[in-house]
């Protein structure tokens, strides 16, 4: 396998909108990867291949999905899971602290009214612990920080908010994670030390692009998955093309 593409989604919801699928866009991108062969790596294995060469299949691609979100496990677990597709989740572990303190009933919100309702409701939007511990069957589970560097519910110094998010991650799901995915994807060569220096070696960025098993973890790409299942065809073809490129590029006789 010369790339594995990573897919990144936020939100699935009944209507499209900023950053959210359609339950029928969603549901018909999963089932074109279905159809069409492609295997839905989970994180470790994504990670020896990265790290370590280790062989996928042909067809391999990677989603992820960012921050924690309630509409994930009402829209988009039952679909992955009926159709046996695993996925990765990024969660914003004091989001998902403060989610789990009281219930609440769920409605469908738009990103935006996910973002203003968060820091005064935020179990109204976001995913709890019980919630979580439920979805590992189709969700590998890593670190999104502790705050998502935004103030709903205090800051913390970068070292903090990375160590407290992979703690809070051990000792409510027993997961110990070397990967993480940076916050809106802010990042710079010192931050990617600092994360190197915790202890981290897969670091999930919003940068465009597909990933070969080239042994290294510090910046990985990502497509921001949008409309349905033609958009998602073609992006999948230009990812192993791209790749298809660069190889021949290499072959060119000296
Ligand atoms: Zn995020």
């Amino acid at each position: 396998m010369s790339s594995v593409p990573i897919l990144m989604y936020h939100h699935v919801l009944p209507e499209a909108g900023f950053i959210s699928s359609s339950v029928e866009q969603f549901r018909a991108q999963m089932e074109l990867l279905v159809e069409h062969g492609w295997q839905t790596l989970d994180s470790a294995t994504f990670r020896a291949y990265k790290l370590h060469g280790a062989a996928v299949p042909q067809r391999s691609l990677l989603i992820t999905f960012d921050d924690g979100w309630r509409d994930n496990y009402v829209y988009a677990y039952p679909i992955l899971k009926a159709l046996g597709l695993r996925a990765t989740l990024f969660v914003v572990t004091g989001w998902i602290d403060a989610a789990s303190r009281a219930p609440a009933p769920y409605q469908p919100r738009t990103h935006k009214e996910c973002k203003r309702l968060a820091p005064g409701a935020p179990r109204e939007v976001l995913l709890n612990w019980d919630e979580l511990q439920t979805m590992r069957d189709v969700f590998d589970i890593h670190p999104h920080t502790h705050t998502h560097r935004d103030d709903y519910f205090g800051r913390l110094p970068w070292e903090e908010d990375i160590l407290r998010s992979r703690e809070r991650l051990q000792t409510q799901l027993g997961i110990d994670s070397p990967q993480l995915c940076w916050p809106r994807g802010v990042h710079d060569a010192q931050l990617v030390a600092l994360a190197e220096r915790l202890g981290f070696d897969m670091l999930y960025t919003t940068l465009r692009g597909a990933n070969s098993a080239d042994g290294r973890g510090d910046s990985l790409r990502r497509l921001a998955a949008k409309d349905g299942a033609s958009w998602l065809r073609r992006n999948l073809w230009i990812a192993r093309h791209a790749t298809l490129a660069r190889l021949y590029a290499r072959m060119k006789p000296e």
